[in-house]
């Protein structure tokens, strides 16, 4: 069956030349499908719905690509670890086009790990099947716990080996995102363009992205801080689940609100604010509670390339811009505030109750850190305790008196808003559909991944992935997903970018 022509509509190639590099793929030897997201290619109209394994690996190799395509690698900067690199780009990643999806939303197609490109530096423009299966993993258990995501289409083993410390076998992943727009391509803009550079990127990224803000008075402050509010939520919900994206660099910082990158990313089981897994992260400069500070310092970094955008006048553009960005740690907390009431099954506030709300959650999370309490698994048996059952909770936290005394500070605030005798169950009802039971927990993602990589087994792969599309249900077959590690192995446990 002929390849469909695929509808592209490349708004960034067309309307953005000097921001990017055309660039063709590396061909393959030997593509074979490892993945497939039909979901996704339906939600995005690809019309692949005929095609067999091995055309779709063809496709998703780059070995041949559709009509309409426009392989483009991206031009970025970024600071990096807080040290700034005026030329990144897509060093493994090439732009192939944008469809507008079902939704009337549109969206990149692009592939990582399809070679090198004019900015892949010393770097071979590889990727390995690991971290590319990776990037499925934890991009559709994002999606499927609501945060909003970047998200695999498809994984194509090469049939030839990356050579890191060791030879692995090649994949390229296509990703799909809102876009790819990032804090550093801004930067990019700023360092070796011009003003009127970033003001059309701005325009691009304002038109594509926050179409609301062109009637705002002063569109560039208004586009600040629009990135800044989908910012806000979006920490809010990462801190929620558990998740330390680990290198939240400006040009891993998407400009569309989605997480974006998942390389040394890992999810916190017993909870510590300090948690950091990613072996290059020494200082804990992107630890699980320091992200919302570092998103704060990130947008700083866009503010600084909209200045003369914001006013004519530098000082009146900086005290704009400073206010937005001021005004970021309130505006987290909200939406984390918010979230934390949904977690703790509090359906609404109470007058002046912010504060005791807040009081409550952070004993709480004090609590669990205290005895290094499994994060997850402490939520989801607080939706049992609303719904009567205790004892899975105490089994959580042995010998702890302090649980006792929470619980009734708990019970107290719950009272507060209750009505009517169904109120136990709408409650436990409620947070178990934002408490989730099933995470990629650390040790089976490695698992899955090792089984793929090393023996070329994907079943562990298929059957985590199957499991974590359905986070909040209770199913038993899924149990062994939802246990936490064995205490060494979290011990020992190092994240790596996925170079
Ligand atoms: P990342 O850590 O994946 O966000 O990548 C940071 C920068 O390094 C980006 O500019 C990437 O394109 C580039 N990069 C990462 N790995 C490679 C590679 N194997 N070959 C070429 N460039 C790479
Ligand atoms: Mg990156």
């Amino acid at each position: 069956m002929p390849l469909p022509a695929i509808p592209f509509d490349n708004s960034y190639a067309r309307d953005l030349p000097g921001f990017y590099a055309p660039c063709q793929p590396a061909a393959v030897p030997a593509p074979v499908l490892l993945f497939f997201n039909r979901g996704l290619a339906e939600e995005l109209r690809l019309g692949l719905e005929g095609q067999d394994d091995t055309a779709l690996a063809k496709l998703f190799s780059g070995n041949v690509l559709p009509e309409g395509a426009e392989p483009i690698a991206q031009a970025y900067a970024g600071h990096q670890f807080g040290q700034f690199n005026p030329q990144l780009g897509d060093g493994r990643a090439l732009l192939i086009g944008e469809v507008i999806d079902r939704a009337d939303r549109r969206r990149d197609i692009a592939f990582k790990g399809s070679g090198r490109t004019p900015f892949s530096r010393l770097g071979d423009g590889k990727a390995a099947v690991g971290p590319m299966l990776r990037e499925v993993l934890i991009g559709e258990a994002m999606h499927a716990l609501g945060i909003p995501t970047t998200r695999a289409l498809a994984v194509v083993a090469t049939g030839e080996p990356v050579y890191r410390e060791r030879a692995l076998p090649g994949a390229v992943l296509t990703r799909v995102a809102a876009s790819h727009l990032r804090v550093g391509t801004f930067q990019f803009c700023m360092v070796h363009g011009s003003p009127e550079m970033v003001r059309q990127l701005a325009d691009y990224a304002i038109a594509r992205h926050y179409p609301d803000v062109r009637e705002a008075g002063n569109r560039y402050l208004g586009f600040l801080n629009a990135v800044a509010e989908r910012q806000a939520a979006l920490i809010a919900q990462w801190l929620h689940i558990g998740f330390i994206h680990g290198v939240m660099n400006t040009d891993n910082m998407g400009i569309p609100g989605e997480t974006i990158d998942f390389g040394p990313c890992a999810f916190m089981e017993a909870y510590d604010p300090r948690a950091v897994f990613s072996s290059i992260d020494e200082g804990g400069r992107y630890a699980y509670a320091a992200q919302p500070h570092i998103a704060r310092w990130n947008l700083a970094r866009l503010a600084e390339t909209l200045l003369p955008l914001i006013a004519d006048e530098e000082g009146r553009a900086i005290e704009l811009a400073t206010e937005v960005i001021d005004a970021f740690p309130e505006r987290h907390r909200r939406y984390w505030l918010a979230g934390l009431r949904a977690k703790l099954g509090l359906a609404g506030h109470i007058a002046d109750g912010d504060a005791a709300d807040t009081a409550l959650g952070e004993s709480w999370l004090d609590l669990l850190h205290a005895q290094q309490v499994d994060y997850t698994l402490a939520w989801r048996r607080l939706a049992d305790a609303a719904a009567g059952d205790e004892a899975p909770l105490r089994a959580l936290f042995p010998g702890q008196p302090g649980l006792e005394r929470w619980l009734q500070r708990w019970r107290e605030r719950c009272a507060a808003e209750d009505a009517g005798a169904d109120a136990a169950k709408a409650r436990a009802d409620a947070m178990r559909r934002v408490n989730p039971l099933l995470i990629p927990r650390n040790h089976r993602v490695e698992e899955a991944l090792s089984a793929a990589s090393d023996t070329g087994d994907l079943a562990p792969f298929e059957q985590l992935l199957n499991a974590l599309r359905r986070p909040f249900d209770e199913d038993p077959a899924l149990a062994r997903f939802a246990e936490p590690a064995p205490g060494e192995f979290m011990a020992e446990f190092r994240t790596f970018c996925g170079t």
